[in-house]
């Protein structure tokens, strides 16, 4: 996806600040964190959203959601911390392409606004 922003920061083409990579996911920090620690891991594959996962794309989502306890970890996050997907206009999804925000080091309140 030529003008996405997210698959230009997996690739390297807009700077960011980095947490974790492999092949196919690439975790970092958000640039506008809503907590004290807020990062985001994204899958380097462009996916548009929650809308689009397709079956093939299931074993790269069970292995996004199998990192975020070693990122959290790696972050200090052993008091707790949130993962928020947004999808769509209602979820008020900004960047179309599939990211979770892990969020931390502060109380988050509940129900979300
Ligand atoms: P959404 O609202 O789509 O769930 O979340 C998009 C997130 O991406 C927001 O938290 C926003 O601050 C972050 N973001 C948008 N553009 C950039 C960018 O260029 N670099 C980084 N690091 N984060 C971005
Ligand atoms: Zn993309």
């Amino acid at each position: 996806m030529n003008d996405c922003i997210f698959c230009k920061i997996a690739a390297k083409e807009i700077p960011s600040k980095a947490v974790y990579e492999d092949e196919e996911i690439y975790c970092f920090h958000d640039l506008e964190p809503q907590a004290p620690v807020h990062v985001l891991i994204i899958p380097k594959k462009h996916i548009a959203s929650t809308d689009e996962i397709m079956p093939g794309d299931l074993g790269l989502m069970g292995r996004m959601m199998g990192k975020i306890g070693e990122i959290a970890s790696g972050l200090g996050l052993e008091n707790g911390y949130r993962v928020v997907i947004n999808c769509g206009e209602d979820g008020m999804q900004t960047v179309k392409h599939l990211h979770m925000h892990l969020l931390g080091k502060r109380k988050l309140t509940w129900p979300p606004g």
